[in-house]
C-alpha cells in the first residue's frame, strides 16, 4: 500500500480507476495525495483555487459509491477544472479580475457530468474535483500570460510558457498534480498547451460537449475537452463529458453518449492520413518538423498510408478567426457591466461612468483589445467589409476540409510552429496570434482535433502532433493516437524535478 501511495501521481486515469475499483486505494487517500502535491508545486501557478474540505467530502462520497456497487468506471479518480467552467463549490474567475472570488450558484454541465451528476438526472461519473486551474483571461491567449492571477510556468522549463489558454490544465497534468484536467478550445487552447507541456488533449466536434456553464468567449467556436497523459485516458474522460444538453445548450448535438474507447485498438492498416502541404511550410521550426516527420514515419510503419493533401486557405484562418472570435467576445462580454455580478468600480460619478470605470479596471489589456476589435468589425459600415467577409471565408475553410476528407480519413501535422517560448518572449500580441495558424482551421470548421506528444525539440521542450478528424470522428483520432502511444513512449516522459 505504501509503495502504491507514493507513486499514485505517476499512474494514468485508467490505472487509478482500476486501483480504486479493486479497493487497493481509497478515493480519500488518492485525493489527499494529489492535494499535497498541488500545494508542494504551487510555484508553477497552475491552481487558482483549492478547497481541500470540499475535495475530501467528494472523495468520501466516491468511496461510498465504490463500496456499495453504484460506482462508474471513473468514480474516485481526481481531476481539476479549467477556471472557465463555473463551479458551485470553488470560486470561478475565468482568469479575470472582473470575476475575482465569484461563486456560481450552479455547476457547468461538464463539471456536473464528471462529478455528482446533472440535477434531476442519474448520478455522474463521480470524479473528485481537486480545484480550479489558471487560464488566460476569458480564455483569450496562447501563453497563459493574460491571466489576472499571474502566468503559469511550463514544468519542462519553468522559464517558459505552458501555452494557452488552458495553460494551468496542461501544466498540472504534465507536473502530475492531477491525473487529468478539463480545458476549453476556441482556437487551439486544448491542443496547443497540450503540445507545449507534453500531454495528450482532445477538442471534440463542436456541439459534442455542453457549453452550459462555460464562461463564454466565442460561442460558435468554444468547445470543452479533456487533457490527460494518454489517448486512452482522454477517451475515458471524453465519454463522460459529452452528450446532449437540450434544455441548457441548444447547440449541443442530439446524439447519444458515445463510448470513445471502443475502437482504441483498431488496426491502422490502410488508414489514409492526409498531410497538408500548408502545415509544413517555411514557418515551421526545423525541430518541430523533425519530431512530427518521425511520428508520421512511425504511423506509416503501423500500416497507415500518408497522402499529400492541401488546405489552401490555412493562412486566412488567422485574419478570419481574429475577426469572428473578437466579434463574438465583444457581445458575450457586454454582460460584465458592474451590475449583475462580478467587479464594480468603487468610485464613479454616474451610471455611465460606473460602466466605464468597472470595465476599464476589471478587464486586462488583451480582453480590451478584443472588445475593441470586435465592436469595430460589427459596427455599421464595417460589418460587411470585415465580419461578413470573414464568415464567408470561414465557410470556404470548412469546405476545404471536406474536399480533403475525400482523399484521407484523418489529417496530421504540427500543433504549433515552434516549441514553447520564454515567459515574456512575445512582446507583440500579433506574434501570439500568428502562432495559432495550425489550430485555427479545425476550430473554424468545428472539427475534432487532438494533440499528442511525439518528441522533444530545442531546449528539450515537448513537441506535439495534431490529428484532425471529420465531424464526429473523435473515436478514430483516439484510435490513431492510442496505437501510436502503444508503439512509442513519448507520452510517458516526465519533467525533471517533478
Ligand atoms: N490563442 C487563441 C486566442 O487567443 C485561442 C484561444 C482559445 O482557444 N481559447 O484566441
Amino acid at each position: 500500500m505504501t509503495q502504491i501511495s507514493s507513486d499514485l501521481h505517476d499512474l494514468t486515469v485508467a490505472q487509478l480507476a482500476s486501483l480504486l475499483s479493486t479497493r487497493k486505494v481509497s478515493a480519500v487517500e488518492t485525493a489527499q495525495h494529489f492535494l499535497t502535491r498541488a500545494s508542494a508545486h504551487a510555484q508553477l501557478g497552475a491552481f487558482l483555487d483549492l478547497q481541500p474540505d470540499t475535495t475530501l467530502a467528494q472523495a468520501r462520497a466516491a468511496d461510498v459509491r465504490l463500496a456499495d456497487g453504484s460506482a462508474g468506471p471513473l468514480t474516485g479518480v481526481p481531476l481539476a477544472h479549467k477556471d472557465i467552467f463555473v463551479t458551485r463549490d470553488f470560486a470561478t474567475t475565468a482568469g479575470s479580475r472582473m470575476l475575482r472570488g465569484y461563486k456560481s450558484p450552479f455547476d457547468a454541465t461538464v463539471v456536473a457530468k464528471l462529478g455528482a451528476g446533472v440535477p434531476g438526472t442519474p448520478p455522474g461519473a463521480g470524479m473528485v474535483t481537486l480545484g480550479k486551474l489558471n487560464c488566460d483571461e476569458f480564455a483569450m491567449g496562447s501563453a497563459n500570460e493574460n491571466s489576472a492571477y499571474g502566468p503559469v510556468k511550463n514544468p519542462w522549463d519553468t522559464s517558459c510558457i505552458p501555452g494557452g489558454s488552458s495553460g494551468g490544465s496542461a501544466a498540472a497534468v504534465a507536473a502530475r498534480l492531477t491525473p487529468a484536467a478539463t480545458g476549453t478550445d476556441t482556437g487551439g487552447s486544448i491542443r496547443q498547451p497540450a503540445s507545449f507541456c507534453g500531454v495528450t488533449g482532445i477538442k471534440p466536434t463542436y456541439g459534442r460537449a455542453s457549453r452550459y456553464g462555460m464562461v463564454a468567449f466565442a460561442s460558435s467556436l468554444d468547445q470543452a475537452g479533456p487533457l490527460a497523459r494518454s489517448a486512452e485516458d482522454c477517451a475515458l474522460l471524453l465519454g463522460a463529458m459529452c452528450g446532449p444538453d437540450p434544455d441548457r445548450d441548444s447547440t449541443s448535438l442530439d446524439l447519444p453518449t458515445e463510448d470513445f474507447c471502443r475502437n482504441l485498438n483498431a488496426d491502422l492498416a490502410g488508414l489514409r492520413i492526409g498531410i497538408p502541404a500548408e502545415f509544413f511550410g517555411d514557418g515551421l521550426a526545423p525541430d518541430v518538423r523533425a519530431a512530427v516527420d518521425a511520428a508520421l514515419k512511425q504511423l506509416a510503419q503501423l500500416g497507415a498510408r500518408l497522402v499529400p493533401i492541401s488546405l489552401p486557405r490555412t493562412e486566412l484562418s488567422i485574419p478570419v478567426y481574429y475577426i469572428i472570435a473578437p466579434a463574438e467576445a465583444s457581445s458575450n462580454l457586454s454582460r460584465f457591466d458592474g451590475v449583475k455580478f462580478g467587479y464594480r468600480a468603487p468610485q464613479y460619478t454616474d451610471l455611465n461612468d460606473m460602466y466605464l470605470q468597472t470595465r476599464a479596471q476589471g478587464f486586462g489589456d488583451e480582453v480590451k483589445r478584443r472588445i475593441m476589435i470586435g465592436t469595430y468589425v460589427l459596427s455599421h459600415g464595417y460589418y460587411d467589409a470585415y465580419y461578413l467577409q470573414a464568415q464567408k471565408i470561414r465557410r470556404m475553410i470548412a469546405d476545404d476540409f471536406q474536399q480533403a476528407f475525400k482523399q484521407c480519413d484523418v489529417i496530421a501535422g504540427p500543433v504549433a510552429p515552434t516549441v514553447a517560448w520564454k515567459l515574456g518572449g512575445h512582446s507583440d500580441p500579433l506574434a501570439d496570434y500568428l502562432a495559432d495558424i495550425f489550430t485555427l482551421p479545425a476550430s473554424l470548421a468545428g472539427l475534432p482535433g487532438m494533440s499528442l506528444p511525439v518528441g522533444f525539440g530545442a531546449g528539450h521542450l515537448p513537441v506535439g502532433m495534431q490529428l484532425i478528424g471529420n465531424y464526429l470522428g473523435e473515436a478514430r483520432l483516439l484510435n490513431v493516437a492510442h496505437r501510436f502511444q502503444q508503439a512509442t513512449d513519448w507520452h510517458t516522459a516526465k519533467p525533471q524535478g517533478i
